[in-house]
């Protein structure tokens, strides 16, 4: 079940303020509040995903291929395309998804280091 009241639905309505880095029909990438790298933007669908699982069930190709693009068309945005970026996506609690409604993670601009902490 889909929480219109997380925080990523009330910035979609305009509820609360974002830093937008690239919106489109489908698709709108903000700046993270609270930056993991010099680069950490969040790229979301407009319509209403609690995960990639549920977005790879039920959204269109057009708003797939819309996130993808937009995941890249932010790195371009934020200057760390060429010299590489982390896309990243929680699914779940064994992930630790906070937030439920699907987004990708763009991260970069320094040596972000391993994938996952070891242990
Ligand atoms: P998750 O852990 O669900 O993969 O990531 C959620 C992300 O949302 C975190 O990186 C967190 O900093 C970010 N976040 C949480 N609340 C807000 C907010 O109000 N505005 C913005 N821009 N990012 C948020």
């Amino acid at each position: 079940m889909y929480d219109d009241n997380n925080i990523f639905a009330k910035i979609l309505r305009g509820e609360i303020p974002n830093t937008t880095v690239h919106e489109d029909d489908s698709t709108l990438a903000f700046d993270d509040i609270s930056p993991q790298a010099p680069v950490h933007a969040l790229v979301i669908p407009k319509n209403k995903y609690v995960s990639l699982n549920d977005f790879a069930e039920k959204a269109t190709d057009a708003e797939i291929a819309n996130l993808v693009r937009a995941a890249v068309k932010v790195a371009d945005t934020k200057g760390v395309k060429e010299d590489g970026y982390r896309l990243l996506v929680n699914i779940g609690p064994n992930s630790h998804q906070e937030v439920p409604h699907l987004h990708f993670h763009v991260l970069g601009g320094r040596k972000l280091g391993p994938m996952l902490v070891k242990g």
